[in-house]
């Protein structure tokens, strides 16, 4: 399977992606994922990223296209793949159409997760991450079983520094912008899937599973 995600932030990709890639055995890739460990690991990528996440904007396209373009050329993706939060411009999709015929692959999907706008903000707000496997909960919507501690790994969890209720405002302002021009680009192409993000997260797992089967 060769899969984009796609949603507003809080939408539910990474939390659907978890299902998704475990489910169909393929790598996950994701451009947010790839930035923090970017940042993390204080490379020149991640120094550069770090100046427009904190801001809630997008990383420019020239450095953003460049890594998935590496990603995807690697060994892993031959059997299929999950691109979660790329593209998210126009000249992304445009780049990665091109990408993807140079390598001889072709999207199988674009699930589009659709949430209501007033939800997305209380979600993100309220999201924390595993610092040691990246996993998802939320404190209300998908508390962990033991507060600040992660079911899967046992790690602590966070709070990402762009989930503050003003940075994620700006980012819902930018997908808005930006980002939602590409679900008509998808949906001429005949490939979008419409998904109800606002379901509990196994109904929402089963309604992607459904589109796809
Ligand atoms: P995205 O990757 O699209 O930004 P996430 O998967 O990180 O979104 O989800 C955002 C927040 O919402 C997380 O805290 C997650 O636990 C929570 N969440 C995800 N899916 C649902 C759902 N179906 N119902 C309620 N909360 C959800
Ligand atoms: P995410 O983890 O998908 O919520 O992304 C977090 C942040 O990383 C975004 O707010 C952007 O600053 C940056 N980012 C992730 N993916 C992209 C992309 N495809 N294009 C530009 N910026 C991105």
């Amino acid at each position: 399977m060769n899969l984009i995600l796609m949603g507003p932030p809080g939408a539910g990709k990474g939390t659907q992606a978890e299902r998704l890639i475990e489910y169909y055995n393929i790598p996950h890739i994701s451009t947010g994922d790839m930035f923090r460990a970017a940042i993390k690991a204080q490379t020149p990528l991640g120094m550069k990223a770090k100046e427009y996440m904190d801001a809630g904007a997008l990383v420019p396209d020239e450095v953003t296209i460049g890594i998935v373009a590496d990603r995807l050329a690697q060994d892993d993706c031959k059997n299929g793949f999950l691109l979660d939060g790329f593209p998210r411009t126009a000249a992304q999709a445009d780049a990665l159409a091109k990408i993807l015929s140079d390598l001889n692959m072709s999207l199988d999907g674009v699930l589009n997760i659709e949430v209501p706008d007033d939800i997305l903000l209380e979600r993100l707000t309220g999201r924390r991450v595993c610092k040691k496997c990246g996993a998802t909960f939320h404190l209300v919507f998908n508390p962990p079983k033991e507060q600040n501690v992660c079911d899967k790994c046992g790690g602590e969890l966070f709070q990402r520094s762009d989930d503050t209720l003003e940075t994620a405002k700006n980012r819902l302002k930018v997908y808005n912008q930006q980002t939602e021009p590409l679900i008509a680009y998808y949906s001429k192409q005949g490939l979008l899937k419409r998904i109800r993000g606002d379901q509990e997260i196994e109904q929402v797992f089963q309604s992607i599973l459904d589109v796809l089967e």
